[in-house]
């Protein structure tokens, strides 16, 4: 039980709405069960109802809810556009959601000095197609692109296939606008491209999970569209062939824009609908992307190329026809609904490994598999670490069973030096095996910046600590 519930927050009255209705105005608060409904999950399997909703469009609405959260005692909620993984978005205690997908201006796109400028609730497929119409590109892709917003990619620090290039969220957050707990309003950061006057408050910031602070408005980075990307796919019959091939291609000089995977399991489910001859018996698909210029990539297309049949690829396609390119990120995007879809216990973990660990960590997965008697389906960013790994059970699983089997498989990764979540966050879902990964100084050292920022415990309680 986290220990927030101790806490006394107190219930949201007929007053306290009353109260509320004033601080942000009647048409910003939602208090119809029926519409609430909707904000009591995310992606996430966990629910929680809240008692209200408030649908912000500006920082002062929001410094408002801070301030009678504060003297009522009731638990605010910061959400985006709900497809979080790890129920950071749910209402866990109660109280008010702060739905802030209404602010959603993309404030300026200056292709003079790289950068910008956009409220919370952008779309990041919107900030990519503004940016693209300038000539730029704004590279962190959660495969929810279209479905989630800035604001919560920021919360949760998210990545993408592109990160094995282009980095994740907080390499582009270069300033913020954030709304603390106790109401008052804070920049962080820069403009430009470098800047380390005093402690590092945005990178503070993202990540966060919306536990710190509400963010209202944020500064990014921009860099120049890639004038051209070409793909590479290869099958290999056996998955630890296909790892060792992507680090072979990492260690080779060639940065790929993209280096993803699926497993043997993934192509049972999926493979049949990859446009290419023979994926669906595949023991593992590998998909390798360079962008920039067409001279350049052509020769690192071929290079890659090598190094995969050199590792032992049973196949090579260079450069799929743009309708195939775009059927096989369909495809990939879609294998976790696939696998959750058919799967009736269903928990997806997003570890992270040492790039030189993927092939060892990964050829470890059927004995895992043996001794915790759970399934394992793998794929995701073979580039940098990150192995979705969607550990399903049947029905009749008993329940204690498959969560020792998930701490069995988390210790693993652990013991090889790798992290339990690299994109989807700790929030509720998590929070009871961050101890396997933070030492009590840590964790302890955390709570107490939550308690600066957050004195009376009123941001998103119930969620990373699990006491
Ligand atoms: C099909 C699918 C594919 C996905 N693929 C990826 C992937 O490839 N990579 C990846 O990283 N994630 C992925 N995700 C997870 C999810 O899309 C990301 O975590 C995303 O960043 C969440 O954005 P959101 O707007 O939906 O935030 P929400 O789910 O609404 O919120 C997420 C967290 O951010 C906080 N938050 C939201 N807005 C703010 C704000 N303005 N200020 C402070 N805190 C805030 C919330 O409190 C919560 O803790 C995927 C999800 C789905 C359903």
């Amino acid at each position: 039980m986290p220990k927030e519930t101790l806490r006394s927050y107190r219930p949201i009255t007929k007053d306290v709405l009353e109260r509320l209705r004033d601080a942000v105005g009647p048409d910003k608060l939602v208090t119809d069960p029926g519409r609430m409904a909707d904000y009591a999950e995310d992606a996430s399997r966990l629910r929680h109802m809240p008692e209200a909703v408030v649908k912000a469009s500006e920082a002062p609405q929001v410094q408002r809810l801070f301030q009678l959260a504060n003297r009522c005692r009731f638990p605010v909620t910061p959400r985006g556009l709900g497809t979080g993984l790890a129920g950071g978005a749910v209402p866990v205690l109660g109280g008010v959601v702060l739905d802030c997908s209404a602010m959603n201006r993309i404030l300026d796109v200056d292709p003079v000095n790289l950068i910008a400028v956009v409220e919370p609730g952008v779309i990041n497929g919107d900030l990519k197609k503004a940016a693209a119409g300038e000539g730029l590109f704004y590279p962190p892709d959660p495969a929810s692109y279209d479905t989630c917003s800035i604001g919560g990619n920021a919360a949760t620090n998210a990545g993408g296939p592109a990160c094995v290039k282009y980095g994740t969220t907080r390499d582009y957050v270069l300033g913020l606008e954030v709304v603390l707990p106790t109401g008052s309003v804070v920049q962080t950061g820069v403009q430009t491209r470098k800047g380390v006057v005093g402690y590092d408050l945005t990178r503070l910031m993202v990540g966060s999970e919306g536990t710190l602070g509400v963010i209202t408005k944020l500064i990014l980075k921009l860099v120049p569209r890639p004038p051209a990307v070409t793909t590479l796919v290869a099958l290999f019959s056996d998955m630890v062939q296909a790892m060792e091939a992507v680090h072979g291609v990492l260690t080779s000089g060639i940065v790929p824009s993209t280096a993803e995977f699926l497993d043997r399991r993934c192509l049972d489910r999926v493979g049949d609908l990859l446009p290419f001859e023979g994926a669906a018996h595949a023991g593992a698909f590998l998909l390798l992307e360079s962008d920039g210029h067409p001279d350049v990539i052509r020769r690192e297309m071929e290079r890659m190329g090598s190094v995969c049949l050199e590792k032992g690829a049973a196949d090579v396609l260079l450069a799929p026809d743009a309708a195939k390119r775009e059927r096989m990120w369909d495809v990939r995007r879609q294998v976790s609904l696939r696998i959750e879809e058919a799967a009736p216990v269903y928990i997806p973990e997003d570890v992270v490994v040492p790039l030189g660990q993927i092939a060892p960590f990964v050829s470890m997965v059927p004995e895992l598999e043996a001794e915790t008697g759970l399934e394992i389906y793998c794929f995701g960013h073979a580039g940098d670490g990150n192995i979705h790994l969607n550990i399903t059970a049947s029905g009749e699983a008993p329940t204690e069973k498959v969560e020792a089997g998930v701490r069995r498989i988390l210790a693993e990764v652990l013991r090889r030096d790798g992290t339990i979540s690299g994109e989807h966050g700790i929030g509720m879902a998590k929070r009871r095996f961050l101890p396997m990964e933070l030492a009590p100084e840590s964790i302890r050292l955390q709570r107490d910046i939550k308690r600066l920022l957050d004195p009376g415990g009123i941001l998103n309680p119930g969620k990373l600590f699990d006491e």
